[in-house]
């Protein structure tokens, strides 16, 4: 009995783990540098303006039009069911890095006998293994984020986090579970086989440059304001530097309702794959954006967690439904 209640407390107490585990995009770490940030953009802008008051600060942070919002309490609710639920069920079937890795390096040692690499560990490779593995990451992301968007079947889970009409840090986790599982599993496999390859030609040469336990590019990109995309707080690069790298308002932008906006800067970390592609969008000034699907959904379809969990298996077996219909050829 004390048993199963120690499993349920440690249930409960998954959602809060993201918080406190550095390894997770929302810990406090990069939750701290987000607000410093903001804090930063809430003293420049003001002091521009003539208006700069510390009293107007919290108020500017956390506006009521953004936490009273339909949207904003059920990101919060549906944060804490998500993970309640990936904990308990579908973070067990996700594929997993190390068992793909693994399944490599057994691979590779059937087809070419067993590993000896002959290189000695360095700092350089620890450079090279670091880059190697953030572009393979980041160009995944990418890859199954342009998917989600030109696929419509798969859109229709994806709406999900597009459904968002007031922006947080926590509408990160706004996921539907079926998005979660193939981006954590499509990840697991490509990453497995990288850190697979890794680990059989170089050895204990194959090692990560990390800080906070999380490859150093990414920690530092977390680092950089990564929390304020899901803001209202506008941070934008330079127009030269929105090629290379993703900034919060260029993701604010793939947000937008506005048509133009629509299906731009899908980048991850860099914005380079937009740019080859053609979905690359780079805010020139400030831009008034409404945040939404840009549709008659807008305006409390999606203000439940149950319509945020249902919705989008009702969609798309309605699209499999139209698809498949008889039709009259008299
Ligand atoms: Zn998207
Ligand atoms: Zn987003």
């Amino acid at each position: 009995m004390s048993e199963i209640l120690h499993e349920l407390l440690e249930l409960a107490r998954a959602p809060f783990g993201h918080f406190t585990n550095t390894r997770d995009r929302l810990s406090y770490v990069y939750l701290g540098s987000a607000l410093l940030v903001a804090i930063i953009v809430y003293v420049v802008t003001k002091a521009r303006e003539g208006t700069l008051a510390a009293a107007g600060l919290v108020k500017w942070l956390l506006p009521k039009e953004v936490l009273l919002h339909p949207s904003c309490q059920t990101d919060f609710a549906y944060f804490f069911v998500v993970r309640l639920l990936r904990a308990a069920i579908y973070g067990s079937v996700v594929i997993s890095s190390s068992a793909v890795s693994a399944l490599t390096v057994a691979g590779l040692t059937s087809l070419l006998g067993p590993s000896a690499p002959t290189v000695e560990p360095s700092f350089w490779i620890a450079v090279g293994v670091t880059l190697v593995i953030v572009v393979v990451i980041d160009f995944t992301l990418w890859f199954m984020h342009y998917v989600y968007h030109v696929i419509p079947f798969l859109w229709d889970y994806h709406k999900v986090h597009h459904s968002a009409e007031v922006m947080t840090p926590i509408t990160a986790a706004r996921m539907h579970p079926v998005e979660e599982i193939m981006d954590m599993s499509v990840a697991g496999v490509v990453i497995g086989t990288v850190y697979g390859l890794f680990a059989y030609f170089l050895g204990p040469a194959a090692v990560q440059l990390t800080i906070f336990e999380v490859n150093v590019v990414l920690a530092v990109f977390f680092l950089a304001a990564f929390n304020l995309r899901h803001s209202h707080v506008w941070v934008r690069y330079p127009v030269w530097l929105q090629h290379i790298f993703v900034c919060p308002a260029q993701h604010q932008i793939h947000h937008s309702v506005a048509r133009e906006h629509w299906d731009k800067n899908m980048g991850f970390i860099f914005a380079v794959w937009d740019w080859a592609a053609g979905t690359l969008y780079t805010p020139k000034g400030k831009e008034e954006i409404t945040f939404g699907l840009g549709t008659e959904e807008d305006g409390g379809a999606w203000h439940s967690v149950s319509a945020l969990m249902f919705r989008p298996f009702q969609q798309s077996a309605e699209r499999i439904r139209t698809q498949f219909a008889p039709r009259r050829t008299r």
